[in-house]
């Protein structure tokens, strides 16, 4: 029954994708991104599938991570950007979540908090992201009036985040590692550096914690072929079908504003794909997308509820026939280059419309 828009997310596939940021980083532990639904692909489904696997869990907010403890999820969650308001430290003791502190207002937060156990914190530190953590100049004192909280479990980890970790050719990542060590120098301390860019590609990075997200879903943050990105297997398929067939005639326009014109006799396939779905409405003629297995370029503006494709070049298309529009033989980052955007967007900003459906997931 319904409508062939689906969203198939295959948990065999996260699995294996956490191993192999395992095998990449064998001596460090790796803390599960699943902040934003799990990049769009269900933050609870997602987690309990890597439960086993990973010794803590990544979100962004007290929500997201709210959500995964209602939904049973156990073990420890750290929230990426601290806390947005005082009370979330005695929830974030109770519940067993770690903050991420990120300014002198989270010290202050937490030094005027009462929890009932000291919480656990890392501590971010501007190595040249700048938009979230401390000064190199004001971290020393940051990190002992820390350690010095009654509130605050003993063990901090120290963090930064890269901003060009994707680029191999950019020289901002190394400097960022050297400004970190120069800047927790003489301070014994667990540390946390690299994201999945990091992680498959950089190995001064890996550190006693990383925090892989991306590459969990199987997609890669380079744009260049890299070998770990060739091992990794995506984990969301989206699928809809025909739903629409015509024989045009050349000169005849398709779809809104009437974008595109065929400059032959053509025929076009309708697909029950749109931007309400979250299939970008920026991607233009051109995008490929797999109808039966085969590539064919969409054609015209992409509508809220449908886009059209030229299957002029492809064996006879019929109607309820299969189509991919990214995933298992075409990758979400092709999609995306299309559109002018990056894979981490189009996968994270799916809408409620398209049902995911799981497979894969009794381990
Ligand atoms: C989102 C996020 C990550 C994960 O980044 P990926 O590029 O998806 O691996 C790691 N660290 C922080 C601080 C983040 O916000």
């Amino acid at each position: 029954m319904g409508r062939p828009a689906k969203a198939s997310i295959d948990l065999n596939a996260l699995r294996n994708n956490y191993r192999l940021a395992q095998q990449v980083a064998p001596q460090s532990k790796n803390l599960a991104v699943v902040k934003a639904n799990a990049y769009g692909h269900g933050a609870v489904a997602c987690a309990r599938a890597l439960e086993s696997l990973t010794p803590a869990f990544a979100v962004a907010c007290i929500e997201e991570a709210l959500k995964l403890r209602a939904s049973g999820i156990r073990k420890p969650i750290l929230l990426l950007e601290g806390i947005f308001t005082a009370d979330e430290v005695a929830i974030a003791a109770q519940a067993d979540f770690w903050l991420m502190v990120e300014n002198n207002q989270h010290l202050e937060q937490i030094e005027a908090s009462n929890p009932d156990h000291p919480v656990r914190v890392w501590i971010k530190l501007d190595t040249g992201m700048h938009r979230l953590g401390m000064e190199p100049a004001v971290f020393p004192a940051a990190y002992a009036r820390l350690k010095a909280m009654p509130q605050v479990d003993d063990e901090i980890v120290i963090v930064t985040h890269f901003s060009s970790a994707d680029n191999l050719a950019d020289p901002s990542t190394p400097r960022q590692i050297e400004k970190f060590h120069a800047a927790c120098k003489g301070i014994e301390a667990p540390k946390s550096l690299a994201n999945s860019a990091a992680i498959m590609a950089w190995p001064k990075a890996r550190a006693e914690w990383n925090r892989p997200g991306f590459m969990l879903y199987g997609a890669s943050p380079f744009e260049q072929p890299q070998a770990v990105a060739d091992k990794l297997l995506p984990v969301m398929t989206l699928t809809s079908a025909v739903i629409g067939l015509r024989h045009i005639e050349a000169g005849e326009a398709v779809g809104y504003a009437r974008s595109w014109v065929a400059n032959r006799p053509s025929v076009i396939a309708t697909l029950a794909i749109g931007y309400g779905d979250g299939y970008p409405r920026h991607a233009p003629s051109g995008t490929p997308v797999l109808v039966n297995g085969r590539r064919a370029p969409l054609v015209g503006r992409v509508s809220m509820d449908m886009i059209t494709v030229d299957v002029t070049d492809l064996p006879p298309v019929s109607l309820n026939d299969r189509v991919v529009l990214w995933g298992e033989e075409l990758p979400v980052n092709e999609v995306a280059s299309h559109a002018g955007t990056i894979g981490y967007e189009l996968l994270t900003r799916m809408t409620g419309r398209v049902p995911l459906s799981y497979r894969g997931g009794d381990n």
